[in-house]
C-alpha cells in the first residue's frame, strides 16, 4: 500500500487532558483529528468511559466483532501519564467483542498510552478494515500520523528491539512503544492485545497485555497490525496538573505506605502477583482441573517465594511505568522453550502474573518452566491467557467425562498434567490447524454447542440433555471464560463475576479476598451493597486511567480504624486529592462514583441493545457456586456436611449424592436471593433493566435510552410468554 499521512498541530496537555481524539477509517483510509466535546468530558471522564461512548455512539444492535463499523476505541484518562503519582500507565481498550458479542474492555498497562497522550490524543477510534495489514503510526516528533505497511512479521514479542530500533531514528528507544497482537488473536477469538515498550533498565522491550474479551481479534480482523507511537517523554510537558505540589505531595504518601506496607504483606515488589497463588491455594480458592479442586499438594511446587528467588531477575524495579514504585511488573531473562515452533529457543519472559500461572494449575500443571512457557506462548500468539488455558481446561474435563472421544480431537486423549498434549492443542490453536482446534479457538460458549452436536446420539443422549450437562461445569458467563478465582464459597464473588457487564472478570468487583480471606463481609446485606460499592468505584479506576494495585492490594493502615476496611478509605482519599489536584476541581467521593455510575449505565445498555443484559445472562454455572460433581463434594466433605448441618439439614442416614444436591440447591436459591437484593441496589428491576428513575437520575433521558429500555422489557415479555 502507499502510505497515507496526514499533518496536525500538537495540543498540549492541559490539567491532564488534550480533549483530542484521533479517529482512523481503514476502510475509506482516512485520518481526522476531532476535539472531544466538554458534554463528553463532563459526563464520561476518560477511560472506559469513552471507550464506551465511542462504542456505544459507532455501533447498533446489528455490529458484530468483524464488522467494518465496529470500533476498536483506545483512552487513556486524565492521570494517565502522571509520573508523580504510582500507577498511572494505564489505559483501556474496548470493542464489540468476539467472545461476547456486547461491549467488553480490557486495561493494560505500559507506556503505549502515556506516549500517545504526549502525543496529542486522549483517544483513538479505530473502524473499517483494510484489505492488507497496515499500521497507524504517531509521529510526535514530525507531527505526522500515517497508515503504512505492516511489518512482515506475525510475531508479537520476537524482533521487537529490531522494529523499535527501525521506527526510532535518532531517538531514544524508550520514545517508541505500540500495541500489536500475534496470530493466534487472528486465529481465535480470544486474541490479547500487547502493550509493548522498551525498558532501558533491562534492555529489552517489555509487554503488558489487554487479555480480555478477544480484542487482539478485532484489531486483526480489522486488517490492522498494530499503532506505533513516537513521543519523547522527556520533552513533554507533563500532565500538566493545575498543582503539580500537591499532585507530587499526595504521591510521595501513596508511595511511603507502598514502601511500608507490601514487602510485609502481598509482596508485589518482589514476587509480582504470583504471591496469590500460596494465599489463593491456602484457602482453597486456587483453580485445580478445571475449577474442581481449589488446593493442592504440588502448589509449594510453584509458590511466590520461589518465583521471587529461583525465577525473578531482581536487579530492577519493575514498575510498568514511571512513578509506580510497587513494581509489580516481574519478568525473567531466559527461559528456554520446550514446545512448538520455537521449541529450543531461549526467551526473556514478562510475568508470569498469578492468573496466568493458575490458568495452568487449572491444567493440573505445577511445573515453573511449563508455567513460563505457556506465558511466553500466549504473549506471542497474542492469546488471552485466562480464555486459553479455561477453555484447554473445559476441553479436558469434557473428555474425561465421556462427552468427547479421540473421534473429535483428531486422535488425542485430553488428560490432566499432560504437557506434551496441551502444549500441542495450544499451539494447534494458533494457526487454526483443524476442526477441533479452531472450534476450540472460538472458546467455551461455542464449544457447548460443537460437542453437544457432536456427542448427540452418543451413550443415548439427546443434544439438549449434553449441552444441559455440559453447562453444570462450563466456565463461561456471557461468552467469557471465568478469570481464576474459585468462587464455590464467596457469595460476593459469584456476584462479583455474574453480574459484572462484561463477563466474569475480576477487574469490576474482586471481593474474594474481601469475603472469603479476610471475612470482611460476613452478612448478606453487605455483600449486596459490596456488590454494589465495589464495581463503582473499581469502574472509576478505568474511567480514570489508574492502576488499582496500589489501592486494592496495600492496605494503608490507617484503615482498621474505619468502619469500612474493605475500602481502604484512607487511600480513596488520596485518589480524590489526586483528582482535585490535576483538575483545579472540588469533587468528593460521591462525585466519583456518580461518574462510574453513568458509565455503568451505559455499559449496560449496549449489553440490552446488543440482545444480552437481562437476568438469563448473570447466570453463572453451577462450579461457579457449589461442587459439581461427587469427587468435588469428596474433596471438602466435613466441610459442606457442617455447612449443612448449620443450614438445619438433616445428614444421618442420607446417600452423599442427596447431601450434595441439597447444597447444589440451597447455593442456587442463595444467588437468586443474592440477584434481586443487588438488582434492587442498583436501581434495575427483577429482570435486571435498569427503572425509568435510574436512567432520569443519571441523565440518561434521551428517547434512544428509553427505547433500548423499552425494547429489553419487551423481550424479556415475549420470552414469558413463550
Ligand atoms: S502496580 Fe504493577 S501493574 Fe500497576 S502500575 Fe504498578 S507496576 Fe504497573
Amino acid at each position: 500500500m502507499n502510505k497515507i499521512s496526514i499533518d496536525y498541530e500538537k495540543k498540549s496537555i492541559e490539567r491532564g487532558y488534550t480533549d483530542r481524539l484521533l479517529r482512523i477509517d481503514l476502510t475509506r483510509q482516512a485520518i481526522t483529528v476531532e476535539t472531544i466535546p466538554a458534554a463528553t468530558k463532563e459526563m464520561f471522564v476518560g477511560g472506559r468511559g469513552y471507550c464506551l461512548q465511542l462504542v456505544y455512539d459507532g455501533t447498533s444492535a446489528a455490529t458484530r466483532y468483524d464488522s467494518p463499523e465496529n470500533v476498536l476505541a483506545l483512552a487513556g484518562g486524565p492521570f494517565c501519564g502522571e509520573s508523580g503519582f504510582a500507577g498511572t500507565g494505564k489505559f483501556i481498550i474496548g470493542s464489540i467483542s468476539p467472545l461476547t458479542g456486547t461491549f467488553c474492555d480490557s486495561n493494560v498497562g505500559g507506556w503505549f498510552f502515556p506516549l500517545v497522550k504526549n502525543a496529542g490524543f486522549d483517544a483513538i477510534a479505530v473502524t473499517g478494515k483494510s484489505l492488507k495489514d497496515v499500521i497507524i503510526f504517531i509521529d510526535d516528533e514530525r507531527q505526522t500520523i500515517s497508515l503504512e505497511k505492516a511489518p512482515a512479521t506475525d510475531s508479537s514479542l520476537l524482533g521487537a528491539e529490531e522494529l523499535v530500533e527501525n521506527w526510532r531514528g535518532s531517538a531514544k528507544p524508550s520514545s517508541i512503544a505500540f500495541i500489536n497482537a500475534g496470530i493466534g488473536a487472528k486465529n481465535t477469538f480470544f486474541g490479547c492485545i500487547n502493550s509493548v515498550y522498551y525498558d532501558k533498565r533491562r534492555n529489552r522491550c517489555r509487554a503488558k497485555q489487554a487479555g480480555r474479551g478477544g480484542l487482539g481479534t478485532v484489531m486483526r480482523a480489522k486488517g490492522l497490525w498494530g499503532i506505533v507511537v513516537k513521543s519523547d517523554l522527556g520533552t513533554g510537558a507533563g500532565n500538566q496538573p493545575a498543582d503539580k505540589q500537591r499532585v507530587r505531595a499526595v504521591g510521595s504518601q501513596l508511595r511511603q505506605v507502598i514502601k511500608q506496607v507490601d514487602p510485609n504483606e502481598l509482596r508485589l515488589g518482589q514476587q509480582g502477583t504470583t504471591s496469590l497463588l500460596d494465599m489463593m491455594n491456602n484457602h482453597d480458592i486456587l483453580p485445580v482441573n478445571n475449577y474442581k479442586f481449589g488446593r493442592d499438594e504440588r502448589q509449594k511446587e510453584v509458590s511466590g517465594k520461589i518465583f521471587e528467588e529461583k525465577v525473578f531477575s531482581q536487579k530492577h524495579p519493575d514498575g510498568c511505568f514511571p512513578g509506580c514504585t510497587l513494581s509489580c511488573t516481574k519478568g525473567c531473562e531466559a527461559a528456554t522453550l520446550t514446545t512448538g515452533p520455537h521449541a529450543g529457543r531461549t526467551v526473556p519472559v514478562d510475568g508470569p502474573e498469578y492468573e496466568t500461572a493458575a490458568a495452568v494449575t487449572n491444567l493440573g500443571i505445577f511445573d515453573i518452566p511449563a508455567i513460563m512457557e505457556y506465558a511466553w506462548y500466549c504473549d506471542e500468539y497474542g492469546f488471552d491467557t485466562i480464555s486459553a488455558g479455561v477453555t484447554i481446561a473445559f476441553l479436558i474435563e469434557a473428555f474425561q467425562e465421556g462427552f468427547l472421544t479421540t473421534d473429535d480431537t483428531g486422535g488425542v486423549e485430553l488428560r490432566w498434567d499432560d504437557q506434551k498434549t496441551i502444549f500441542a492443542l495450544l499451539h494447534k490453536m494458533a494457526v487454526g490447524g483443524d476442526d477441533f482446534s479452531r472450534a476450540a479457538g472460538r472458546g467455551i460458549r461455542h464449544l457447548k454447542g460443537w460437542i453437544s452436536n457432536r456427542a448427540a446420539g452418543r451413550n443415548g443422549l439427546q443434544r439438549e440433555e449434553i449441552e444441559r450437562q455440559l453447562e453444570l461445569f462450563a466456565m463461561e458467563a456471557k461468552g467469557l471464560e471465568f478469570s481464576m478465582y474459585i468462587t464455590k464459597e464467596s457469595l460476593a464473588q459469584q456476584g462479583g463475576y455474574g453480574f459484572a457487564l462484561k463477563g466474569p472478570q475480576h477487574d469490576e468487583s474482586w471481593l474474594i479476598a474481601l469475603d472469603q480471606i479476610k471475612n470482611e463481609m460476613p452478612t448478606f446485606a453487605e455483600k449486596a451493597q459490596a456488590l454494589r460499592w465495589f464495581p463503582l468505584f473499581r469502574t472509576w479506576f478505568n474511567i480514570a486511567g489508574l492502576c488499582k494495585l496500589p489501592w486494592i492490594d496495600v492496605r494503608h493502615p490507617d484503615a482498621a480504624a474505619t468502619d469500612e476496611p474493605a475500602k481502604n478509605l484512607p487511600t480513596v482519599e488520596w485518589y480524590l486529592e489526586l483528582v482535585n489536584s490535576t483538575l483545579g476541581t472540588h469533587k468528593t467521593i460521591d462525585d466519583l462514583l456518580a461518574e462510574s455510575e453513568r458509565c455503568y449505565l451505559l455499559h449496560k445498555l449496549i449489553n440490552l441493545r446488543q440482545g444480552f443484559g437481562t437476568r438469563e445472562f448473570d447466570r453463572i454455572p453451577l462450579r461457579a457456586m457449589a461442587p459439581v460433581f461427587l469427587d468435588e463434594f469428596h474433596s471438602r466433605r466435613d466441610y459442606y456436611i457442617g455447612q449443612l448441618q448449620e443450614l438445619g439439614v438433616a445428614t444421618v442416614n442420607r446417600s452423599d449424592e442427596e447431601l450434595l444436591y441439597e447444597l447444589q440447591e440451597h447455593r442456587r436459591k442463595q444467588y437468586e436471593i443474592l440477584t434481586d437484593t443487588v438488582y434492587a441496589e442498583k436501581g434495575y428491576d427483577k429482570h435486571g433493566i435498569p427503572l425509568d428513575e435510574t436512567l432520569e437520575r443519571l441523565g440518561f433521558t434521551a428517547p434512544e435510552y428509553r427505547a433500548i429500555v423499552a425494547d429489553a422489557r419487551e423481550r424479556t415479555q415475549a420470552g414469558r410468554a413463550a
